[in-house]
């Protein structure tokens, strides 16, 4: 399954001017196998045995690249670590208040709220973002101990 949506990115990158790379691929592979919504650091520290020269910054700016050809979605939270995901469709997120842990949740789009914020303040509303906070099943354990 996640095989399956590394080997669609893959050939979707081909349409693009983004020339594959052993590091955008390793990159890409890690995205596309991680449940974790990684920041940049994160999958620096992941890949960085295996390519000794590469700087987080490298991986920031493949990550951009991703980003841009819509591959990949950025998910700021007002600081330096933004959050990579790789499911591109619509979802929410639960996030652990304890580890920081963001786990997609599905759920149907809230559309009406859109529609409404949009009679309401006049607004042309593109887009919404919902998130559920709360403590993961490992660290709502560790408490309980
Ligand atoms: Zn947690
Ligand atoms: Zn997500």
């Amino acid at each position: 399954m996640e095989n399956e949506r590394l080997h669609h990115a893959l050939q979707s990158l081909k349409s693009t001017k983004v020339r594959m790379t052993p590091q955008r691929y390793a990159i890409l592979e890690f995205l596309f196998s991680s449940e974790s919504h990684p920041t940049a650091d994160d999958i620096y520290k992941a890949l960085e045995d295996k390519f000794p020269n590469m700087s987080v910054a490298t991986v920031y700016n493949n990550l951009r690249v991703f980003k841009d050809v819509g591959l990949v979605k950025e998910l700021t939270y007002g600081d330096a670590s933004s959050r990579f995901d790789s499911v591109t469709t619509d979802h929410y997120h639960v996030i652990c208040e304890s580890c920081g842990k963001i786990v997609d949740f599905h759920y149907p789009g809230l559309n009406e709220v859109e529609t409404l914020a949009e009679h309401v303040t006049g607004f042309k509303v593109t887009n919404h973002r919902m998130e559920i906070y709360g403590k993961c099943p490992t660290c709502k354990n560790q408490t309980q101990h």
